[in-house]
Protein backbone atom coordinates (compact mmCIF):
# COMPACT_ATOMS: atom_id res chain seq x y z
CA UNK A 1 0.00 0.00 0.00
CA UNK A 2 2.71 2.45 1.15
CA UNK A 3 6.37 1.89 -0.59
CA UNK A 4 8.87 4.23 0.87
CA UNK A 5 12.09 4.01 -1.21
CA UNK A 6 15.64 5.15 -0.30
CA UNK A 7 13.83 8.33 1.21
CA UNK A 8 16.48 11.07 2.21
CA UNK A 9 15.67 14.23 3.25
CA UNK A 10 17.84 16.89 3.92
CA UNK A 11 17.08 20.91 6.27
CA UNK A 12 20.22 22.95 4.33
CA UNK A 13 23.23 20.88 5.40
CA UNK A 14 21.07 18.58 7.81
CA UNK A 15 21.12 14.90 6.56
CA UNK A 16 17.34 14.25 8.55
CA UNK A 17 16.35 10.99 6.81
CA UNK A 18 19.24 8.91 5.54
CA UNK A 19 18.13 6.26 2.65
CA UNK A 20 14.91 5.34 4.75
CA UNK A 21 13.07 2.13 2.81
CA UNK A 22 10.24 0.28 4.36
CA UNK A 23 6.38 -0.72 3.32
CA UNK A 24 3.17 -0.96 4.65
CA UNK A 25 0.63 -3.50 3.32
CA UNK A 26 -2.79 -2.72 2.92
CA UNK A 27 -4.83 -2.89 6.64
CA UNK A 28 -1.68 -3.28 8.47
CA UNK A 29 -0.82 -1.26 11.48
CA UNK A 30 2.50 -0.31 11.56
CA UNK A 31 4.00 1.08 14.65
CA UNK A 32 6.87 3.86 13.80
CA UNK A 33 9.09 4.21 16.47
CA UNK A 34 12.24 6.26 17.21
CA UNK A 35 13.72 8.76 19.84
CA UNK A 36 12.69 12.19 19.58
CA UNK A 37 14.72 13.84 16.28
CA UNK A 38 15.12 10.46 14.64
CA UNK A 39 12.81 11.64 11.70
CA UNK A 40 9.66 10.16 12.25
CA UNK A 41 7.47 13.49 11.59
CA UNK A 42 9.89 14.20 8.71
CA UNK A 43 8.78 10.98 7.36
CA UNK A 44 5.40 11.08 7.96
CA UNK A 45 4.92 14.91 6.37
CA UNK A 46 6.86 13.55 3.39
CA UNK A 47 4.55 10.69 2.77
CA UNK A 48 1.46 12.73 3.19
CA UNK A 49 2.11 15.07 0.96
CA UNK A 50 3.31 18.20 3.22
CA UNK A 51 7.29 18.20 2.65
CA UNK A 52 9.26 17.59 -0.38
CA UNK A 53 11.91 14.83 -0.11
CA UNK A 54 15.51 14.96 -1.13
CA UNK A 55 16.04 12.13 -2.99
CA UNK A 56 13.75 8.89 -2.80
CA UNK A 57 10.59 8.00 -3.79
CA UNK A 58 7.06 7.40 -2.25
CA UNK A 59 4.36 5.77 -3.75
CA UNK A 60 0.58 5.61 -2.33
CA UNK A 61 -1.32 2.77 -3.96
CA UNK A 62 0.70 3.07 -6.63
CA UNK A 63 0.88 6.75 -6.95
CA UNK A 64 3.93 8.73 -6.56
CA UNK A 65 3.36 11.32 -3.44
CA UNK A 66 5.18 13.94 -5.75
CA UNK A 67 3.41 13.05 -9.02
CA UNK A 68 0.18 12.95 -8.11
CA UNK A 69 0.19 14.64 -5.09
CA UNK A 70 -3.96 15.60 -5.36
CA UNK A 71 -4.58 12.12 -5.48
CA UNK A 72 -2.70 10.44 -2.82
CA UNK A 73 -3.75 13.36 -0.20
CA UNK A 74 -7.09 12.09 -0.82
CA UNK A 75 -5.96 8.12 0.06
CA UNK A 76 -4.40 9.68 3.28
CA UNK A 77 -5.56 11.07 6.95
CA UNK A 78 -3.30 12.14 8.63
CA UNK A 79 -3.29 13.83 11.92
CA UNK A 80 0.38 16.07 12.18
CA UNK A 81 1.82 16.39 15.43
CA UNK A 82 0.49 19.35 16.28
CA UNK A 83 -3.10 19.14 14.79
CA UNK A 84 -4.41 22.30 13.38
CA UNK A 85 -7.70 22.89 15.03
CA UNK A 86 -9.45 26.39 14.98
CA UNK A 87 -9.90 26.74 18.63
CA UNK A 88 -13.23 29.05 17.73
CA UNK A 89 -14.66 27.28 15.98
CA UNK A 90 -17.24 24.54 17.19
CA UNK A 91 -16.61 20.65 16.58
CA UNK A 92 -19.36 20.90 13.82
CA UNK A 93 -18.04 24.09 12.26
CA UNK A 94 -14.24 22.90 11.98
CA UNK A 95 -15.62 19.30 10.21
CA UNK A 96 -17.58 21.17 7.52
CA UNK A 97 -14.70 23.04 7.10
CA UNK A 98 -12.53 19.97 6.62
CA UNK A 99 -14.83 18.56 4.70
CA UNK A 100 -14.60 21.20 1.93
CA UNK A 101 -10.97 21.95 2.11
CA UNK A 102 -10.85 18.04 1.51
CA UNK A 103 -13.42 18.24 -1.28
CA UNK A 104 -15.97 15.90 0.43
CA UNK A 105 -18.61 15.92 -2.22
CA UNK A 106 -21.39 18.69 -0.87
CA UNK A 107 -24.24 15.96 -0.52
CA UNK A 108 -22.21 13.60 1.44
CA UNK A 109 -20.78 16.19 4.15
CA UNK A 110 -23.00 15.57 6.36
CA UNK A 111 -23.46 11.24 6.80
CA UNK A 112 -19.80 11.63 6.19
CA UNK A 113 -19.18 13.90 9.10
CA UNK A 114 -22.02 12.15 11.74
CA UNK A 115 -20.21 9.00 10.71
CA UNK A 116 -17.02 9.92 11.65
CA UNK A 117 -18.31 11.99 15.12
CA UNK A 118 -20.03 8.55 15.82
CA UNK A 119 -16.58 6.62 15.00
CA UNK A 120 -14.18 8.78 17.01
CA UNK A 121 -17.18 9.61 19.81
CA UNK A 122 -17.55 13.23 19.54
CA UNK A 123 -21.22 13.15 18.57
CA UNK A 124 -22.07 14.63 22.22
CA UNK A 125 -19.77 17.83 21.68
CA UNK A 126 -20.13 18.35 18.15
CA UNK A 127 -21.70 22.22 19.38
CA UNK A 128 -18.92 23.19 22.13
CA UNK A 129 -16.15 25.11 20.80
CA UNK A 130 -12.56 23.77 20.15
CA UNK A 131 -10.81 25.34 22.64
CA UNK A 132 -13.26 24.70 25.39
CA UNK A 133 -12.61 20.78 24.83
CA UNK A 134 -10.62 18.60 26.72
CA UNK A 135 -6.91 17.53 25.47
CA UNK A 136 -8.64 14.04 25.20
CA UNK A 137 -11.63 15.14 23.45
CA UNK A 138 -9.24 17.14 21.71
CA UNK A 139 -7.39 14.37 20.12
CA UNK A 140 -10.30 12.91 19.26
CA UNK A 141 -11.05 15.86 17.47
CA UNK A 142 -8.19 15.70 15.34
CA UNK A 143 -8.50 11.98 14.98
CA UNK A 144 -11.44 12.44 13.44
CA UNK A 145 -10.46 15.19 11.19
CA UNK A 146 -7.95 13.11 9.61
CA UNK A 147 -10.97 10.48 8.71
CA UNK A 148 -13.45 12.55 7.08
CA UNK A 149 -13.61 11.80 3.36
CA UNK A 150 -13.16 8.07 4.01
CA UNK A 151 -9.49 8.04 3.66
CA UNK A 152 -7.80 4.72 3.23
CA UNK A 153 -4.79 5.12 4.94
CA UNK A 154 -4.70 6.79 8.29
CA UNK A 155 -1.15 8.61 9.57
CA UNK A 156 -1.12 9.16 13.35
CA UNK A 157 2.21 11.17 14.48
CA UNK A 158 2.39 10.75 18.50
CA UNK A 159 -1.70 10.35 18.43
CA UNK A 160 -1.15 10.05 22.34
CA UNK A 161 1.14 12.59 23.76
CA UNK A 162 -0.36 15.14 26.21
CA UNK A 163 -3.14 12.73 27.28
CA UNK A 164 -3.48 10.68 30.33
CA UNK A 165 -3.07 7.33 30.96
CA UNK A 166 -6.51 7.16 30.97
CA UNK A 167 -7.24 8.72 27.60
CA UNK A 168 -3.93 6.97 26.29
CA UNK A 169 -6.15 3.87 26.52
CA UNK A 170 -9.25 5.06 24.78
CA UNK A 171 -7.57 6.55 22.13
CA UNK A 172 -5.32 3.53 21.95
CA UNK A 173 -8.54 1.13 21.30
CA UNK A 174 -9.38 3.47 18.92
CA UNK A 175 -6.73 3.48 16.72
CA UNK A 176 -6.67 -0.27 17.11
CA UNK A 177 -10.47 -0.36 15.83
CA UNK A 178 -9.55 2.29 12.92
CA UNK A 179 -6.81 -0.66 12.10
CA UNK A 180 -9.87 -3.04 10.86
CA UNK A 181 -11.02 -0.72 7.89
CA UNK A 182 -7.94 1.17 7.09
CA UNK A 183 -4.47 1.01 6.66
CA UNK A 184 -2.47 2.95 9.72
CA UNK A 185 1.12 4.03 10.67
CA UNK A 186 1.73 5.57 14.14
CA UNK A 187 4.83 6.60 15.13
CA UNK A 188 5.71 6.85 18.88
CA UNK A 189 8.80 7.56 21.04
CA UNK A 190 7.41 5.37 23.42
CA UNK A 191 7.28 1.95 23.33
CA UNK A 192 3.98 0.41 25.36
CA UNK A 193 2.79 2.74 22.67
CA UNK A 194 3.32 0.88 19.36
CA UNK A 195 3.63 -2.69 20.89
CA UNK A 196 0.24 -2.63 22.34
CA UNK A 197 -1.49 -1.85 19.01
CA UNK A 198 1.22 -2.53 16.36
CA UNK A 199 1.63 -5.79 14.46
CA UNK A 200 4.50 -4.24 12.84
CA UNK A 201 7.36 -2.01 14.20
CA UNK A 202 9.73 -0.02 12.15
CA UNK A 203 12.73 1.55 14.41
CA UNK A 204 14.23 4.66 13.30
CA UNK A 205 17.57 6.32 14.76
CA UNK A 206 19.15 9.43 13.60
CA UNK A 207 17.48 9.25 9.86
CA UNK A 208 18.39 5.82 9.49
CA UNK A 209 15.61 2.56 9.43
CA UNK A 210 17.79 0.28 12.39
CA UNK A 211 15.23 -2.56 12.36
CA UNK A 212 11.96 -3.19 10.83
CA UNK A 213 9.74 -6.37 11.90
CA UNK A 214 7.22 -7.81 14.36
CA UNK A 215 7.43 -7.48 17.95
CA UNK A 216 7.80 -11.21 18.45
CA UNK A 217 10.46 -11.38 15.47
CA UNK A 218 12.22 -8.74 17.12
CA UNK A 219 13.12 -9.95 20.57
CA UNK A 220 13.58 -13.14 18.87
CA UNK A 221 16.06 -12.01 16.75
CA UNK A 222 17.99 -9.90 18.98
CA UNK A 223 18.24 -11.77 21.99
CA UNK A 224 19.33 -14.57 20.22
CA UNK A 225 16.36 -16.85 20.44
CA UNK A 226 18.10 -19.47 22.09
CA UNK A 227 18.27 -18.47 25.55
CA UNK A 228 15.79 -19.79 28.31
CA UNK A 229 14.04 -19.07 31.12
CA UNK A 230 13.26 -21.35 33.85
CA UNK A 231 11.70 -21.18 36.90
CA UNK A 232 11.96 -24.51 39.58
CA UNK A 233 10.73 -24.75 42.88
CA UNK A 234 13.35 -24.02 45.99
CA UNK A 235 16.28 -22.82 46.27
CA UNK A 236 18.94 -22.18 42.98
CA UNK A 237 21.90 -24.49 43.72
CA UNK A 238 20.26 -28.09 43.21
CA UNK A 239 18.70 -26.91 39.78
CA UNK A 240 22.22 -25.17 38.68
CA UNK A 241 24.14 -28.91 39.67
CA UNK A 242 21.39 -30.41 37.37
CA UNK A 243 22.13 -27.77 34.74
CA UNK A 244 26.29 -28.46 34.89
CA UNK A 245 25.70 -31.56 33.59
CA UNK A 246 24.17 -30.38 30.62
CA UNK A 247 26.83 -29.97 27.41
CA UNK A 248 26.90 -26.01 25.79
CA UNK A 249 25.98 -23.90 28.27
CA UNK A 250 27.86 -21.21 28.15
CA UNK A 251 26.00 -19.33 31.37
CA UNK A 252 23.54 -19.48 33.33
CA UNK A 253 22.32 -16.39 35.75
CA UNK A 254 20.16 -16.57 39.01
CA UNK A 255 17.50 -13.74 38.09
CA UNK A 256 15.58 -14.58 41.84
CA UNK A 257 12.02 -15.21 43.12
CA UNK A 258 9.32 -13.69 41.14
CA UNK A 259 6.96 -16.37 42.65
CA UNK A 260 7.19 -17.43 46.31
CA UNK A 261 9.26 -20.56 47.35
CA UNK A 262 10.21 -20.33 43.39
CA UNK A 263 13.46 -19.79 41.66
CA UNK A 264 14.09 -18.31 38.11
CA UNK A 265 17.15 -19.24 36.32
CA UNK A 266 18.55 -17.64 32.69
CA UNK A 267 20.19 -20.17 31.49
CA UNK A 268 22.59 -19.27 28.07
CA UNK A 269 23.71 -21.06 25.13
CA UNK A 270 24.36 -21.04 21.39
CA UNK A 271 22.37 -24.42 20.88
CA UNK A 272 18.76 -25.47 21.33
CA UNK A 273 19.16 -26.74 24.34
CA UNK A 274 15.47 -27.24 25.61
CA UNK A 275 15.16 -31.33 25.69
CA UNK A 276 18.07 -32.09 27.64
CA UNK A 277 17.25 -29.80 30.19
CA UNK A 278 13.64 -31.31 30.38
CA UNK A 279 15.27 -34.44 30.52
CA UNK A 280 18.43 -33.57 32.70
CA UNK A 281 15.65 -32.14 35.28
CA UNK A 282 12.98 -35.35 34.81
CA UNK A 283 16.04 -37.76 35.47
CA UNK A 284 16.59 -35.43 38.93
CA UNK A 285 12.81 -35.84 40.05
CA UNK A 286 12.70 -31.90 40.20
CA UNK A 287 10.01 -30.57 38.32
CA UNK A 288 10.39 -27.34 35.71
CA UNK A 289 6.99 -25.09 36.34
CA UNK A 290 7.76 -22.98 33.37
CA UNK A 291 10.47 -22.89 30.36
CA UNK A 292 10.31 -19.85 27.93
CA UNK A 293 12.78 -18.62 25.45
CA UNK A 294 14.83 -15.50 26.77
CA UNK A 295 13.21 -12.70 24.35
CA UNK A 296 14.48 -9.04 25.11
CA UNK A 297 11.34 -6.83 26.00
CA UNK A 298 10.56 -4.28 23.84
CA UNK A 299 12.20 -1.91 25.98
CA UNK A 300 15.61 -3.52 25.71
CA UNK A 301 15.74 -3.75 21.96
CA UNK A 302 14.56 -0.38 21.53
CA UNK A 303 17.47 0.62 23.67
CA UNK A 304 19.89 -1.54 22.07
CA UNK A 305 18.90 0.26 18.39
CA UNK A 306 18.91 3.44 19.51
CA UNK A 307 21.87 3.17 21.20
CA UNK A 308 24.90 5.01 19.74
CA UNK A 309 27.10 1.67 19.42
CA UNK A 310 23.55 0.54 17.41
CA UNK A 311 23.62 -3.54 17.13
CA UNK A 312 27.03 -3.81 15.01
CA UNK A 313 25.01 -5.45 12.15
CA UNK A 314 21.36 -2.59 12.12
CA UNK A 315 21.55 -3.06 8.54
CA UNK A 316 20.89 -6.60 8.46
CA UNK A 317 17.54 -6.55 10.52
CA UNK A 318 15.67 -4.18 8.14
P1 LIG B 1 10.91 13.20 15.19
O1 LIG B 1 9.55 13.44 14.67
O2 LIG B 1 11.33 11.76 15.11
O3 LIG B 1 11.10 13.74 16.58
P2 LIG B 1 11.71 15.10 13.16
O4 LIG B 1 11.34 14.47 11.88
O5 LIG B 1 10.81 16.15 13.69
O6 LIG B 1 11.96 13.97 14.26
O7 LIG B 1 13.17 15.73 13.01
C1 LIG B 1 14.25 15.01 12.49
C2 LIG B 1 15.47 15.90 12.47
O8 LIG B 1 15.30 16.97 11.54
C3 LIG B 1 15.76 16.56 13.81
O9 LIG B 1 17.17 16.63 13.96
C4 LIG B 1 15.17 17.94 13.65
O10 LIG B 1 15.84 18.86 14.47
C5 LIG B 1 15.39 18.22 12.19
N1 LIG B 1 14.33 19.09 11.64
C6 LIG B 1 13.00 18.85 11.64
N2 LIG B 1 12.30 19.81 11.01
C7 LIG B 1 13.22 20.71 10.60
C8 LIG B 1 13.14 21.96 9.88
N3 LIG B 1 11.98 22.44 9.44
N4 LIG B 1 14.32 22.59 9.64
C9 LIG B 1 15.50 22.10 10.04
N5 LIG B 1 15.64 20.95 10.72
C10 LIG B 1 14.53 20.26 11.00
MG1 LIG C 1 7.95 14.19 15.62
Amino acid sequence: MIEVVDVTKRYGQHLALDRVSFKVDKGEILGFLGPNGAGKSTTMNIIAGYLPLTEGTVTVDGLDVLDDAAEVRRKIGYLPEVPPLYGDMTVDEYYRFVSRIKFVPRNERKSNIDEVMERVQITNVRKRLIRNLSKGYRQRVGLGAAMIGNPEVLILDEPTVGLDPKQIIEIRNLIKELGKTHTVILSSHILPEVSAVCERIVIINQGRIVASDTPENLSARLGGGKDLVIRVPGQAQPALDILAGITDITDVEVSGEREPDTVDLIIKSERDIRRDVFSAFARAELPILTMKPNDLTLEEIFIQVTSQEGIGNASSLS
